[in-house]
């Protein structure tokens, strides 16, 4: 039933061999940044390739700050912290993502609080978050609003970009602001989307970007927060280097501190890739295009970016009839060599996450059961 599909995907990649979902390419300056940062020495975590790369992400993003770390998920956990995430604390999130998010939630002592997603960003559904605040919040005197049924503070808010397609950020950061609660994106998925012409992970006071080696473009493992806020960027370089106090020989740390900074070896590679940023991201968006139209001619239907966006196209996806017709395509492309992937299991059904206050988790259940990721890497 799929063979036309099959058939298309292999026209496109070029090639009768295995056809991996997201594979990286390197085929800029990466051996020669690498060796270049071999010779120095400097290998660790201090380096010229660290500081490019955080000079890299701050053009790219737009974003006044921007520190490294060794990947995406200790980026968000340091977010949380900086952010004011305490212990006990509840942060609101979507169902809809990658176990990551609700993993750094957890590491900084919070729990998740799932609101749905819309169907056309496959992210933060801006309604259901307002009815949520509406029915089940309580904003006290101390400024914060605390979740009536479980009577935590909320923490803060974390919407995600799934495969790189920006949710309606402007208007969840409305909300936020109204409510007063601060915002954190994960935009580890979207590095290079935009919204409204401005790059995602810039809407929050703080946001994420990782570079891991399925993402858009990687340095093995590697994650960056982005931050305008100057006192934010400044802790979180402090805590992500074992929150030691500067002194010429003295080794003074002023509170618990992580290993979390990204080594310059991995920055060298990072620097070479993000060289090519661009031309990964146009290459991908032609990419989507053949298969918008594709699709269209097969009445499978193509996700593609939502209005006012410019996607990274990350991670390529179709919505299928239902979750029977999913699994004969995944079984079908999967066996003919050609790589699909479901989406993440819903994070309120993991037994970690699982809530007591259930919400409507309508149109996250409804996208579980249909989406498929299809081939996606790079074609250079
Ligand atoms: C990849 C990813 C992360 C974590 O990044 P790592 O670098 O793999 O730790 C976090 N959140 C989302 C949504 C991701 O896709």
């Amino acid at each position: 039933m799929f063979e036309p599909t099959i058939d298309f995907i292999r026209s496109v990649f070029d090639t009768d061999q295995f056809i991996p979902l997201h594979e990286p390419k390197f085929i800029g300056r990466e051996k020669e940044y690498l060796n270049d940062c071999i010779d120095s020495t400097f290998v660790s975590y201090v380096g010229k390739y660290v500081t490019q790369f955080e000079e890299m992400i701050r053009d790219i993003s737009g974003a006044e700050h921007a520190v490294a770390t060794v990947n995406g998920t200790v980026a968000l956990h340091m977010a949380m912290i900086v952010a004011g995430v305490e212990r006990g604390d509840e942060v609101i999130t979507q169902p809809l993502t990658f176990v990551a998010t609700c993993n750094a939630i957890s590491y900084a002592g919070a729990s998740p609080v799932f609101v749905d997603v819309d169907r056309q960003t496959l992210g933060m559904s801006p309604d259901s978050l307002e009815a949520f605040l509406e029915k089940h919040v309580v904003r006290k005197d101390d400024g914060f609003c605390y979740d009536q049924s479980s009577g935590k503070r909320i923490g803060g808010c974390m919407p995600m970009h799934t495969f790189g397609h920006p949710v309606v950020i402007d208007q969840i950061a409305e909300i936020c602001s109204r409510y007063g609660i601060t915002l954190i994106e994960d935009s580890a998925e979207s590095l290079g989307s935009k919204y409204k012409e401005k790059a995602t992970g810039t809407f929050g006071k703080v946001g994420v970007y990782s570079f891991n080696g399925n993402k858009t473009v990687t340095c093995g493992g590697g994650g960056v927060i982005i931050t305008d806020d100057e006192a934010w960027a400044q802790r979180a370089k402090h805590i992500t280097t074992t929150a030691k106090v500067p002194h010429p020989w003295e080794y003074v740390h002023d509170e618990i501190g992580y290993n979390y900074r990204l080594p310059n070896i991995n920055a060298a590679v990072a620097c070479a890739q993000l060289e090519h940023l661009d031309a990964y991201i146009d290459n991908k968006r032609d990419l989507a295009g053949l298969y918008t139209e594709f699709f269209k001619g097969q009445g499978i239907s193509f996700v593609e970016e939502p209005a006012h966006c410019y996607a990274n196209y990350w991670l390529n996806a179709v919505i299928l009839e239902n979750r029977e017709q999913r699994d004969q395509f995944l079984r079908q492309t999967n066996d003919a060599g050609v790589m699909t992937r479901p989406a993440w299991t819903l994070m309120n059904k993991l037994d970690m996450f699982k809530t007591t206050t259930p919400h409507d988790l309508s149109q996250a259940e409804w996208l579980e059961d249909r989406l498929v990721n299809i081939p996606s890497s790079v074609r250079l």
